[in-house]
C-alpha cells in the first residue's frame, strides 16, 4: 500500500459556524496559495445538518476559497501514521478575486476597516469557549476538581500544547460548571486575528479530544435542563497605533465616555444581534435568566447575568490597569461563526459612536429579578427567546438587516428557513442531541 499523501486544506467557516473546505496535495501549496480552490454560491445555505436549504442561487455560479496570507493557519497532526494535515483560513471572493458579499470573514475585515478608517479605533479579542467532552470518559460531575481534572489530564495537556503549537496562545483551561463541561481561554488578539484564532481553536479542540477517542462539543446546550456553553467575546478598543481606550477611573464602571458609546449601540442592537451570535434554535435554551449567560440586553459590572459585562482586572494597589480594563459581550455561542460575531459587535459599535450614544447604565443585581416597570426605566429588555423571535427582531431592525450584504442575508434566510424546519418535530432533547452531532 503506498503512503497516505501529505495533504492541505483551504478553509472557511461559513454561517453556521462550521469550518468546511477542499482539500489537495501539500505539493501543490505554492501555486493554490494564489489560485485558491474552487467553491460554491449555494453553499451559504448549508444547514448545520449538511442540507442546502432553498436558495436564489442554485447550481449557478462559482467563487474560490482565497487563503489570506496574513492569517495564520494551523497544523494538525497525523492520526493513525497519516501525515500532518495542514489547514488555511480563507476568504470567499469572486473568481477575480473581488471580496464576494456571503463571506463572513469578508463581513468582519469590512467592519474593521470601517471602525478604523472612521474613528482610528480597533478591536482587541479574545472568545473564551466552553465545550463538553462526550464519550467514554471518567470525568465525573463534580466542578472545578481536581479529581475531574486529573482524570484527563492528558487530552488537557495536549490540547494546550497543541493550541500554542497553533499560535492559539492558550491561557487557561478549566473543568467548568456543567457535566463534562470544560472551558478554554486565549490571549487577546488584534482585529481578524481574535476571530482566525476562535475557529483554530475549537477545530483544534475537536481534533486534540478526536485523537483520545472523545467528542468535544461545542454545542450551546446539550442537555435542556443543565447549563449551557458559551462563546463570550472579551473585547477591548484601542486606537491603531495601539493605545488602549478602554478605561477612564472618572466614568461609571470606569469605561471611557467612547467605549460607552460603543457599549450602547451593542445594547440597543442585541435583539437583533442574537440572530447572528445565538443563530441556531438549541442557542434559546441556553440564552435564558439563571444561566449565567444573557438573558437582558444590559450592561453589569462584574455581572454575570449582563448582556455585556466589565470583567475584573488585577487592580493591585501600583498596577496600570488601562491595558486590562476590557469587556465581555456574553449572548454568543459556537453556532455562530466568529467572524460575523465580531463583524456584528462592530458595527453596532460603530452605531454608538457615531450617534455619540451615551453609556447605558449599570444593572445591579440580577436583572431578572427587576419589574417591568424597573426594566423599562433602564431601557433594558429580555433578550428573544426562540430563534423565529430572534430573526423577527432581525427582520424589524433594518439597521442591523442592512449591514448583510445580499448573498448573505439571502443564505440565511435560506439555511435557517431549512434548519427550523428540520428540527421543529423534535422534543428540545432531541434538538441538542442532534445539534450534539455537528457541533
Ligand atoms: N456557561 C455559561 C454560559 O452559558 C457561562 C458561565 C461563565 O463562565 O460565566 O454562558
Ligand atoms: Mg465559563
Amino acid at each position: 500500500m503506498s503512503q497516505p499523501a501529505d495533504l492541505a486544506i483551504f478553509l472557511t467557516n461559513d454561517l453556521t459556524g462550521i469550518s468546511r473546505g477542499r482539500a489537495f496535495p501539500a505539493a501543490d501549496l505554492m501555486d493554490r496559495m494564489h489560485a485558491g480552490v474552487g467553491w460554491v454560491p449555494a453553499n451559504i445555505a448549508l444547514t448545520p445538518f449538511g442540507v442546502i436549504g432553498a436558495n436564489p442561487f442554485g447550481p449557478l455560479g462559482d467563487l474560490r476559497l482565497q487563503p489570506d496570507l496574513e492569517a495564520a493557519g494551523f497544523h494538525m497532526s497525523g492520526v493513525d501514521g497519516a501525515p500532518d494535515l495542514h489547514a488555511f483560513l480563507c476568504d470567499i471572493v469572486e473568481t477575480d478575486g473581488s471580496p464576494w458579499g456571503g463571506c463572513g470573514r469578508g463581513f468582519a475585515k469590512k467592519a474593521l476597516a470601517d471602525l478604523a478608517h472612521e474613528f482610528g479605533l480597533t478591536v482587541k479579542a479574545s472568545f473564551e469557549h466552553e465545550f463538553f467532552l462526550l464519550g467514554d470518559n471518567p470525568i465525573g460531575d463534580a466542578a472545578f476538581t481536581l479529581q475531574d481534572f486529573r482524570s484527563v489530564q492528558g487530552f488537557l495537556g495536549t490540547l494546550i500544547a497543541a493550541l500554542s503549537k497553533a499560535s492559539v496562545y492558550p491561557e487557561m483551561v478549566l473543568r467548568e460548571y456543567g457535566p463534562k463541561q470544560f472551558e478554554v481561554t486565549m490571549k487577546p488578539a488584534r482585529g481578524l486575528q481574535a476571530a482566525d484564532r476562535a475557529v483554530t481553536l475549537r477545530e483544534v479542540t475537536r481534533d486534540i479530544a478526536r485523537q483520545f477517542r472523545q467528542q468535544a462539543c461545542f454545542a450551546p446546550i446539550i442537555d435542556p435542563t443543565s447549563v449551557g456553553s458559551g462563546v463570550h467575546v472579551h473585547f477591548s478598543l484601542e486606537t491603531v497605533d495601539g493605545q488602549p481606550v478602554t478605561h477612564d477611573p472618572t466614568q461609571p464602571g470606569g469605561i471611557s465616555a467612547v467605549v460607552g458609546s460603543f457599549v450602547a449601540g451593542v445594547l440597543k442592537h442585541m435583539p437583533a444581534l442574537c440572530a447572528l451570535t445565538a443563530p441556531s434554535v438549541i442557542s434559546y435554551l441556553r440564552l435564558t435568566p439563571h444561566r449565567w449567560s444573557a438573558g437582558f440586553n444590559c450592561f453589569g459590572y462584574r455581572n454575570r447575568e449582563a448582556g455585556v459585562r466589565i470583567c475584573p482586572v488585577d487592580d493591585t494597589p501600583g498596577n496600570d490597569i488601562a491595558k486590562q480594563v476590557h469587556l465581555e459581550f456574553r449572548a454568543s455561542d459556537a453556532t455562530a461563526s466568529p467572524y460575523i460575531v465580531l463583524g456584528a459587535l462592530i458595527r453596532a459599535g460603530l452605531e454608538g459612536l457615531r450617534a455619540r450614544m451615551k453609556a447605558p447604565p449599570l444593572v445591579e443585581g440580577d436583572p431578572a429579578d427587576l419589574t417591568a416597570a424597573e426594566l423599562a426605566k433602564l431601557g433594558v429588555q429580555r433578550l428573544p427567546e426562540s430563534l423565529p423571535a430572534a430573526l423577527a427582531e432581525l427582520e424589524r431592525d433594518s439597521v442591523v438587516s442592512g449591514w448583510l450584504p445580499a448573498p448573505m442575508r439571502q443564505g440565511y434566510h435560506a439555511l435557517k428557513t431549512a434548519e427550523m424546519a428540520r428540527v421543529s418535530a423534535l422534543d428540545p432533547a432531541a434538538q441538542c442531541a442532534l445539534y450534539a452531532r455537528y457541533y
